[in-house]
């Protein structure tokens, strides 16, 4: 789970702090958007086709914004609650920013904690989802936004935060409905972005550099989670379960 310190990280870098490399890697986004509009400009004779394209494309025009609905959801079945606007930062992923990592939290405290904190201004971070151990799923932040969850700016920008309600210390908190539901919203998030279902991708809050937070903790079962996401991956999507 996030906290004081995610703020501190998240605010004390506004403009970024000298990683031009993995900046520009991770903005990739931003380089299809500039070839797309150089193409666009080429001239007169362009103007046809570039209508025709900027109509399926519309909202990668500089200063277009993707249409968004109140209490949408990226995450077929998550019901949707939303985050205080001072727990995340608005932005346009995966256009903006590329996501490549979905970062794996654990609330210490139950599913109506972790509600009420992403809810509070004070709090200072917040993740997209919240998963209960009956496998509901609250979705808090969209995806297209950066929740403030990892404690680093960088992590933040380029991953989806899902929290688990339950204790790192207390096995029992994971349950086979938390796993599956879990599983199955992390197979979505890998499908939309097109993020390798691996461990260099899916990983830990206690994997994110400089953290000092240790969830998802020892009693997390990567090696089951792995594998129900490539299991949901590979269904079908006509079979899919739903969410
Ligand atoms: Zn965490």
């Amino acid at each position: 789970m996030g906290d004081e310190k995610t703020e501190q990280s998240e605010r004390a870098e506004p403009g970024g702090s000298g990683d031009g490399g993995a900046e520009s890697a991770r903005r990739r986004g931003l380089t299809r958007r500039a070839l797309l509009l150089g193409g666009a400009a080429v001239g007169v004779g362009a103007v046809v086709v570039a209508h025709d394209e900027l109509g399926r494309l519309w909202w990668r025009v500089p200063g277009v914004v993707k249409k968004r609905k109140e209490g949408e959801v990226d995450a077929r079945g998550a019901q949707w609650i939303a985050a205080s606007g001072a727990n995340w930062r608005r932005a346009d992923r995966p256009d903006d920013y590329e996501i490549d990592r979905v970062v794996i939290h654990v609330v210490q405290g139950g599913y109506r904690t972790a509600l009420k904190v992403f809810k509070d201004p004070g709090h200072g971070a917040a993740a997209h989802y919240v998963v209960r151990k009956d496998g509901h799923i609250a979705q808090m932040i969209r995806e297209l936004d950066v929740a403030f969850h990892a404690g680093s700016r960088d992590m933040n920008e380029r991953s989806v935060g899902i929290e688990h309600e339950g204790f790192v210390d207390k096995k029992e908190s994971f349950t086979d409905a938390m796993y599956e539901a879990s599983a199955r919203l992390t197979a979505g998030i890998c499908e939309r972005y097109d993020i390798p279902v691996d461990r260099e991708h899916i990983i830990g809050h206690v994997e994110v550099e400089g953290t000092d937070h240790t969830d998802p903790g020892p009693h997390w079962d990567w090696e089951r989670y792995l594998r129900l996401v490539r299991r949901e991956r590979d269904r079908p999507a006509r079979t899919k379960a739903p969410a």
